[in-house]
């Protein structure tokens, strides 16, 4: 089989725990991608070279990239050389996976130079080595859907067990306030008991979650969108989160929340006239506020990394 001398790729931005299913559900989306180009080198080791200007480690160790790509070479037989060259457009810390983009990019394409040797869940072992870099602990509910593409369910980590989900066309508005959230701290202030009533309202809606989409009732999402673990606690480190959601679903939207650990707030619509009429209502409350901030209107991504050449 020939091998390409350079691979190309676009790596998508993710939305983790899609509401109720925290560490268990993500989906990837079509905008924003970063852009990725990766090819071998005479000598071993990896040299990265960053062309935006989010001033991100070029230490293999210290650069998501890098970690995962280092867990893959591991299991090479001999040692290679690559040179990967990263134009990130997922701003780092947004809550859209910009980390599990640079690690999950990574390692498929130098899969793709290497003439496709490793499994799809290899290539998440390797990328959620990524993911220890940027938060501490491993975790792949940005990284599989980055992957695979669509939504997908981590069932577990260890071992991986990932199911790609079916899911009816969904439109995704996604509005991402410049505050910072530091995952840990978003990590840190989370309850570690949880109350067996809250837990049964949790594992129903996941469950509604599923089947909505299985069988694209789009009410039974809709119904489903809801966190009580989470979210209450989540929320505080974003400001205008209550009014955001309220205005939003009163605009059409199916339901919504925190994107990863946040600050970036995701709603699901129906069609691409009520995400439009959704985005407006979301950013007049950061304007009402005077906060700054991004908005993407886009869909699901199914393909998960793109090859561009
Ligand atoms: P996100 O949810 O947007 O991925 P995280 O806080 O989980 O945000 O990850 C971003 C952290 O990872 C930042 O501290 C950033 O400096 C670090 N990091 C290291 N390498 C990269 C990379 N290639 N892409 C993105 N973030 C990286």
């Amino acid at each position: 089989m020939s091998v390409p001398s350079s691979v190309t790729i676009h790596s998508p931005a993710t939305v983790a725990n899609m509401v109720c299913g925290f560490d268990v559900l993500g989906f990837a989306v079509k905008e924003p991608y970063d852009i990725m180009r990766i090819c071998f080198t005479e000598d071993t080791g990896i040299t990265i070279i960053n062309e935006d200007d989010f001033n991100l480690p070029t230490d293999p160790e210290k650069n998501v990239a890098g970690a995962a790509l280092l867990a893959l070479m591991e299991e090479l037989k001999e040692p290679v050389g690559f040179e990967l060259r990263i134009n990130k457009q997922i701003k780092p810390g947004s809550g859209v996976g910009s980390s599990a983009a640079s690690a999950a990019g990574a390692v498929v394409a130098a899969n793709k130079l290497l003439g496709d040797i490793f499994s799809k869940e290899d290539l998440v072992r390797f990328a959620m080595n990524g993911e220890k870099v940027a938060s501490g602990v491993k975790h792949a509910d940005n990284i599989a859907p980055c992957i695979y593409g669509g939504v997908t369910l981590i069932r577990s980590i260890f071992p991986l067990d990932i199911i790609p989900l079916q899911a009816p066309p969904l439109f995704v508005t996604i509005v991402h306030p410049q505050i910072e959230v530091r995952t840990s701290d978003a990590r840190s202030i989370l309850k570690q008991q949880v109350l067996l009533k809250d837990a049964i309202k949790q594992w129903g809606n996941i469950a509604g979650l599923v089947a909505g989409l299985q069988q694209s009732d789009y009410s039974l999402i809709g119904r489903s969108l809801e966190d009580v673990l989470i979210e209450p606690v989540r929320s505080i480190l974003i400001p205008g989160f209550d009014l955001v959601k309220q205005k939003a679903k009163k605009a059409g939207a199916l339901g919504g929340g925190i994107s990863g650990s946040g600050p970036s707030i995701f709603m699901l619509s129906k069609d691409e006239a009520t995400a439009q009429e959704v985005a407006k209502e979301m950013k007049s409350v950061f304007e009402s506020i005077s906060l700054e901030h991004h908005t993407y209107i886009t869909t699901i991504n199914t393909e998960g990394v793109k090859f561009i050449n």
